[in-house]
């Protein structure tokens, strides 16, 4: 489950991600676009400003007192040629043009100035011609002298899309010179301390820029919906490029959960290939050193001829429900080694390790039950280890090693101590044996807080009247403090590592030969 939504997750991600992206690029794109246009639009007014500054300068130069003399008219019909996109070139008295490019006229009123610039120029920014009255004319005025354009001349962008907003305004007031499209007073506001700036604001892309040079600056404004639009184009290219890395991402997902579980796999494997065997530690009777059993202990013998250690694979196989399996391979393999072995070692036994799984294994007693015909097992030959854990159900537990208990297996509690364990659960279960686990064994030498408890497993075991098995004994000293507390048998390194059951068997050929063999070889490797 939490795999399936692992997965679903590495696809969703970047798509959502590649959406979130298209949209921010539809943006960034519009707000790039919004502020080429206002550099644009700055760029075009400041040439004709330039323009116009050469061309009062050109007229005021001739230096005839008469404004509209007709050096001045030449030069004013020059200065049209050369400047397109002026409409008049002329002198003003007043508020009329008085004369032109066009000669001498009937003044031509314009109106006051509505603006004048820090360096006396002075604007008129709507004004009306007689000769063209539906268009609408920027006068600017300097030195007696007027040029006249027409308004829309410096916003006819033809590439601009139609209802992209364009402005140009004096940064002094604020007042439009130009503008064309929705203009919103926010922008303007925004933009009056001649910072450039390029925003999202009140559904625009908005950039403006301003003037080094002249008191202008420019706003341009595109719809979001054109970011919108190009969102949508991005995310034509982006979208199945998110869904192609989610794919992608959700199958490294899966293929490095599969390698979260490739243990499993593993072991799944090993069993199809026969890679487990069985390795056999003695268990001696502490008061002769006779081995008087062994534990039968897992080993796992990979193609590299590596050994994998049980306690590494078998929580894997616990977790993976494995260890049935494993258990079942376990009984087979001990069956094939101790062939009819209680028949020549009547007085042996053969510890077999169970995990709590295998006490739901309904077919598990039945398994052992062959296993102790096939060795020739009778009471007590068998005895099966069971940890705490495996009794926290202790009703399945009961009915379960009551049966083993029926057809003469015995039954261990294994690790004692390290887990939950209730006396009065202990009591019920029948119990033969109690293994007192390594970490009390070990604590014996120290003088911690456990160096005690020890003692309170040793008396707890007599008043249940339990065997008891110390494990993971490995100084003569450790030997003597359980020897002489009444611990009757022992596990661990003083007495024998685990050995192959061929070794085993020798051994125990040798033992029966000599009762006094366990005193001359206790220490093996
Ligand atoms: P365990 O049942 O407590 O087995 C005893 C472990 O202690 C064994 O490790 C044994 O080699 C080790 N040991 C014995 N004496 C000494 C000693 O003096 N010093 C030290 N340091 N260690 C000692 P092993 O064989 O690696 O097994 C580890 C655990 O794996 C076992 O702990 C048991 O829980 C599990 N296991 C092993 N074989 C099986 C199996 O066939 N079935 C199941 N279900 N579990 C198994
Ligand atoms: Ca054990
Ligand atoms: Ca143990």
């Amino acid at each position: 489950m939490l795999i399936v939504l692992g997965a679903m997750a590495s696809i969703a991600l970047p798509i959502v991600l590649s959406i979130q992206l298209a949209r921010t690029q539809g943006l960034d794109e519009q707000l790039d676009l919004a502020r080429a246009y206002a550099e644009g639009l700055v760029q075009r007014a400041d040439a004709a400003a330039d323009g116009i500054d050469e061309a009062v300068h050109t007229l005021a130069a001739i230096a005839d007192t008469d404004r509209c003399s007709g050096a001045h008219l030449a030069a004013m019909r020059d200065i049209l040629v050369s400047q397109s996109h002026l409409q008049v070139v002329g002198a003003v008295s007043g508020d009329a043009i008085v004369c032109s490019s066009l000669g001498r006229t009937e003044p031509i009123p314009i109106g006051p100035v509505s603006l004048v610039t820090s360096r006396g120029v002075g604007i008129r920014p709507s004004v009306t011609l007689p000769f063209a009255r539906d268009q609408q004319f920027l006068v600017v005025e300097a030195g007696g002298f007027v040029a006249v354009l027409r308004k829309e001349l410096l916003l006819d962008f033809t590439t601009v899309a139609p209802d992209v907003s364009l402005a140009l305004y004096a940064r002094s007031t604020g007042a439009t010179l130009s503008a064309r499209g929705h203009l919103d007073e926010d922008w303007v506001k925004a933009t009056r301390n001649g910072a450039s700036l390029a925003a999202p604001m009140n559904g625009y892309a908005v950039a403006t820029h301003a003037s080094r040079r002249y008191e202008t600056g420019a706003i341009a404004a595109i719809p979001l919906d054109h970011a919108h639009q190009r969102s949508v184009r991005f995310g034509m290219v982006l979208v199945p490029v998110g869904l192609l890395a989610g794919v992608c991402l959700a199958g490294a997902f899966l293929y490095l959960s599969k390698l979260r579980l490739r243990p499993a796999t593993g072991i799944k494997l090993a069993l199809q290939r026969r890679e487990f065997f069985m390795a056999y530690q003695p268990v001696v009777e502490l008061a002769t050193g006779r081995w008087i059993g062994a534990e039968a202990l897992i080993r796992w013998r990979r193609p590299n001829g590596e050994i994998v250690r049980p306690d590494l694979f078998i929580p894997i196989a616990e977790e993976s429900g494995l260890i049935v399996q494993i258990t079942q391979r376990v009984m087979e393999l001990i069956g094939r080694d101790a062939n009819r072995l209680f028949g020549a070692f009547p007085d042996f036994h053969i510890a077999i390790n169970l995990s709590a799984a295998d006490l739901h294994d309904i077919d598990m007693p039945q398994r052992l039950r062959r296993l102790a015909a096939k060795t020739g097992a009778q009471n007590s030959n068998l005895i099966a280890e069971v940890t705490e854990r495996a009794f926290v159900q202790v009703d399945r537990a009961r009915s379960v090693l009551s049966e083993l208990h029926q057809f003469g297996v015995d039954i261990a509690i294994d690790d004692f101590g390290t887990g939950y364990s209730s006396l009065a659960h202990l009591e019920s279960l029948k119990l033969d044996y109690l293994k007192i686990d390594k970490s009390f064994v070990d604590s014996l030498a120290t003088e911690s807080v456990t160096r005690h408890v020890i003692d309170h497993i040793i008396e707890m075991a007599k008043s249940l009247d339990l065997k008891m098995i110390a494990e993971g004994v490995e100084t003569e000293a450790q030997a003597q403090f359980l020897r002489e507390h009444g611990v009757q048998y022992a596990q661990g390194w003083l007495f024998g590592k685990p050995i192959a059951f061929r070794e085993l068997v020798d051994r125990l050929k040798l033992q029966s030969l000599d009762p006094e063999l366990p005193c001359l070889t206790a220490q093996r490797p």
